[in-house]
């Protein structure tokens, strides 16, 4: 008897098929920017690509370095409309870092009120 190697899809992979909803703000062929659902920040969006390969940035970088690119152009493009082009770009990597979902993700955080929502250390 074979061993199943399937694994659960994650929240992002569901997000992606249409199964849980979510606040679309950016979507390409390949990636995907939603607003997370506990914001830490005045703007705090989420990018990551459709593709569940990839489980944490350093993965993503050495499989697809042209995928990696593209988000963070991405992210730069949604700090400008968001907010004033100035941003803070996260990505946790591994659980001891505070990494909870393992499909790559970018966290996009700005405040465009300039009003503290951005202080060190907030995420
Ligand atoms: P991390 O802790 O770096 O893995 O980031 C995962 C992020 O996903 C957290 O900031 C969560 O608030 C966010 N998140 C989890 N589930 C959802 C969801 N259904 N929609 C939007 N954001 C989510």
């Amino acid at each position: 008897m074979s061993e199943s190697t399937e694994r659960e899809p994650t929240v992002f992979e569901r997000i992606v098929a249409g199964e849980i909803p979510s606040t679309k703000v950016f979507e390409s062929e390949r990636v995907l920017g939603i607003r997370d659902i506990a914001p830490k920040a005045p703007i705090h969006l989420l990018l990551f690509p459709k593709t569940a390969e990839y489980a944490n940035v350093a993965d993503l970088a050495a499989g697809d370095p042209a995928l990696l690119a593209e988000i963070v152009g991405i992210a730069q493009q949604l700090a400008d409309e968001h907010a004033n082009g100035q941003y803070r770009l996260t990505f946790n990597t591994g659980a001891d870092a505070g990494q909870t979902v393992f499909h790559v993700h970018a966290h996009v955080l700005a405040d465009p009120t300039r009003t503290g929502g951005l202080t060190e250390g907030s995420l």
